[in-house]
């Protein structure tokens, strides 16, 4: 009785023991099963289109694309590596490489991205991007697969220009009936100003782009001219007075009929066809007409009381200049050169 109760006791360990090797067995395999049945989620978002996969079981990141008939080309970026096991819930990333042509600063670059964001484009060329630099398209823009252009990079710099210019001075006439008509008295003397202006000048790729005005200011204001015109018009000659065209300094000189005074041929015709005559023939420029008269009151005190008449011309007669006819080279000598103040009569 001992025996077998002590039998039935070692029997009865044994059993226990199967029992539970048998319940881990099915427990295991209970737990494979679920393993191998329970439902697992990943997401795959492939350059922005968003897909999920449901699968059983153990898959490499490499399954899951193969079993999405998703291939991965030279250029593109996948976030997990191929052979990593997939997690449940887990999101894959991939970014589809593209050929990208970036221009700045006169090179062009060429390269494969699978950076969609301009900025993140530039960044990975390695170019540095300045305040103002233009960039087409935009720094927040993403290209897409199709994009054909090229990503351009305008330098944008900015620089101030002062520049002075001189202001030019205005004049002022004022008319003087205490001068004669023809005369003109300075009072004072004009100057220009200086006027400084600022510019804001832009440059795009170092060639100027635009000029804005930020500042302008005299420096120095201009000066204006006064000037006194004489109005009037009449001078008391032998006649009386006498309206007068103009008044103004001449040089006169003085001349005869001589081969000396007037070369070849006859001296005492004059180039109107009058015959020479002291004390009234003059020779003028062809600003003054035949048969002008003259007062010079320098001559008041001689026969003709200063009153000539132009009937000579002479090559050399020019400008403010008129020359007087004398009877004697003798007489011409004596005269000379003289600054003379003359009336031309109307
Ligand atoms: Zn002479």
């Amino acid at each position: 009785m001992n025996v077998n109760l002590k039998r039935l006791k070692e029997l009865g360990a044994i059993g226990r023991n199967l029992l539970i090797i048998s319940l881990l067995i099915v427990a295991m395999s209970a737990a494979f099963v679920i393993f191998q049945t329970t439902e697992k989620i990943v997401t795959i978002v492939d350059e922005g289109n968003t897909m999920e996969y449901t699968f059983r079981g153990e898959k490499t990141v490499g399954e899951a694309l193969l079993d999405n008939e998703i291939s991965l080309g030279e250029m593109d970026e996948i976030s997990v590596p191929l052979d990593n096991v997939l997690e449940n819930e887990q999101k894959i990333e991939i970014k589809r490489g593209m050929e990208v042509k970036v221009v700045a600063d006169g090179k062009e670059y060429v390269f494969v991205t699978a950076e969609k964001q301009v900025e993140d484009i530039i960044e990975k060329l390695g170019l540095r991007l300045e305040e103002l630099d233009l960039v087409y398209p935009a720094v927040d823009e993403k290209l897409d697969l199709n994009f054909d252009e090229e990503i351009r990079i305008t330098r944008v710099t900015e620089e101030l220009d002062t520049n002075k210019y001189p202001v030019k001075y205005t004049q002022v006439t004022r008319s003087n009936s205490n001068m004669d008509k023809g005369e003109v008295k300075t009072i004072q003397k004009g100057s220009d100003g200086l006027r400084s202006v600022t510019e804001k000048v832009v440059y795009h790729d170092g060639v100027e782009y635009s000029r804005t005005v930020l500042e302008e200011k005299v420096e120095v204001e201009p000066k204006e001219e006064i000037k006194e015109v004489g109005t009037n018009v009449y001078i008391a000659t032998s006649r009386g007075q006498t309206r007068f065209r103009t008044a103004m300094y001449v040089t006169a000189t003085a001349y005869c009929s001589c081969e000396i005074c007037t070369g070849p041929g006859n001296g005492y015709v004059t180039a109107s066809g009058t015959r020479t005559t002291a004390n009234r023939t003059i020779a003028t420029s062809k600003s003054f007409a035949f048969g002008t008269e003259f007062y010079i009151p320098y001559f008041r005190n001689s026969s003709n009381r200063g009153i000539f008449v132009v009937e000579d011309r002479g090559g050399a007669i020019k400008g403010n200049r008129i020359d007087i006819y004398f009877n004697s080279h003798e007489e011409a000598l004596r005269f000379g050169r003289k600054t003379l103040k003359v009336y031309v009569l109307d």
